[in-house]
């Protein structure tokens, strides 16, 4: 039998903990709920989650603190859902290691699809992290060869500069999950790198020219406004 995946739900209004719980069972997830920030640290040390579901706003605490508490010793996946829609706080949220977020109210396959790809980038990482860096990512009728550093549309070589490659497979690597303009940044150019943001939405533009049929309606990359890129998961 298979072994089910642990997810701790920390989240004050019941009829919402309740709800992710009934959905996470029905799909072989096995889950434990508390309701503030402080149990929720005790639940995690005792516990061994294997993924957390969090809130930002706690009676308690702050779920940013959580977070902040968390990835002091911990890689465990946090998937935030918030009724924040700010960008900032978004940005916050992923820049302190939250993996994804979601804002309430959300569906229940998107809360799944994203809970599923957490999951799978913790093992992926923990059990080789060059994985991603050979290989290919294909997703529709796009695919990246990291071998032969190039992204192919239909078989055909899209002809990317190196940066927009570099661009690229760094979001195949991540596919399914939102990287911020800053970590995208840090990553490519390096930690002292300036961020600038104008310089990534340029080569944005032209590697949508490239791969995308339609390029104001992306289907492989998507812009989540203010914060940063998400390449489609792959097949
Ligand atoms: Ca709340």
């Amino acid at each position: 039998m298979k072994i089910k995946d642990k997810v701790l739900i920390v989240e004050d209004e019941q009829s919402i903990s309740n709800f992710i719980s009934m959905v996470l069972t029905a799909n072989g997830y096995d889950t434990m709920i508390v309701r503030g920030g402080e149990e929720a640290l005790t639940m995690i040390s005792s516990h061994c989650p294997d993924l957390i579901v969090l809130d930002l706003g706690l009676p308690d605490m702050d779920g940013i603190e959580v977070l902040k508490s968390v990835r002091k010793w911990s890689n465990l996946p946090i998937v935030v859902v918030s009724a924040r829609t700010h960008e900032r706080d978004k940005v916050e949220a992923l820049d302190y290691g939250a993996d994804d977020y979601l804002v309430k109210p959300f569906g229940t396959s998107e809360l799944l699809a994203r809970i599923r790809t957490a999951i799978r980038h913790t093992r992926t990482a923990l059990s080789n992290s060059q994985i991603a860096q050979s290989g290919k990512f294909t997703t529709g009728d796009l695919t990246i060869d990291y071998d032969k550093h190039q992204v192919l549309i239909c078989g055909e070589n899209a002809k990317l500069t190196v940066n927009e490659y570099k661009i690229v497979a760094l979001l195949g690597k991540y596919s399914g999950k939102v990287l911020t303009y800053d970590f995208i940044i840090r990553e490519l150019w390096g930690p002292k790198a300036k961020t600038d943001n104008q310089i990534l939405r340029v080569n944005m533009a032209n590697i949508r020219r490239k791969i995308e049929k339609n390029p104001g309606t992306p289907e492989y990359i998507f812009t989540e406004v203010g914060v940063g890129y998400r390449m489609r998961e792959g097949d």
